[in-house]
């Protein structure tokens, strides 16, 4: 179980456009943008659009469209940041003892350099 959805935090003023972000690519059901504090050449943040904290809420409560959604567009962001050939590392910071700073979900892409052994 995790904490209840606080739509009082950073990714979700941004999703009401409350405050700005570098968009990357946004649809129906996912934004994603530049994280201000990248820790790799490429380092992008995706977010799905409902107010999901956790990887374990978002798989039990979202809609299947809303969880392919989320899916094809973390593809599609590392196919048109051409991070498919380089490769490209997938990164969910789930609860505060993992490091998660923002209440709700999201991947981390990390690419544009050998990334080797896993990120800290
Ligand atoms: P977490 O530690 O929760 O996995 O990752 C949160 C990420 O969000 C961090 O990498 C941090 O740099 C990024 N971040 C925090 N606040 C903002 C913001 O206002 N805008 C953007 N674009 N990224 C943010």
């Amino acid at each position: 179980a995790t904490q209840p959805y606080d739509d009082s935090n950073i990714f979700a003023k941004i999703l009401r456009g409350e405050l700005p972000c570098n968009k990357v690519y946004e649809d129906e059901h996912a934004l994603a943008f530049h994280d201000i504090n990248p820790m790799a050449p490429v380092h992008i943040l995706v977010i799905p659009k409902g107010g999901y904290v956790s990887w374990d809420d978002f798989s039990e409560r979202a809609s299947d469209a809303e969880i392919a959604g989320f899916t094809r567009a973390v593809g599609k962001v590392a196919r048109d940041g051409a991070m498919v050939t380089q490769g490209y590392r997938l990164l969910a910071n789930i609860g505060k003892r993992a490091g998660q700073e923002v209440g709700h979900l999201h991947v981390h892409i990390f690419g544009g350099q050998p990334l080797g052994p896993m990120l800290a």
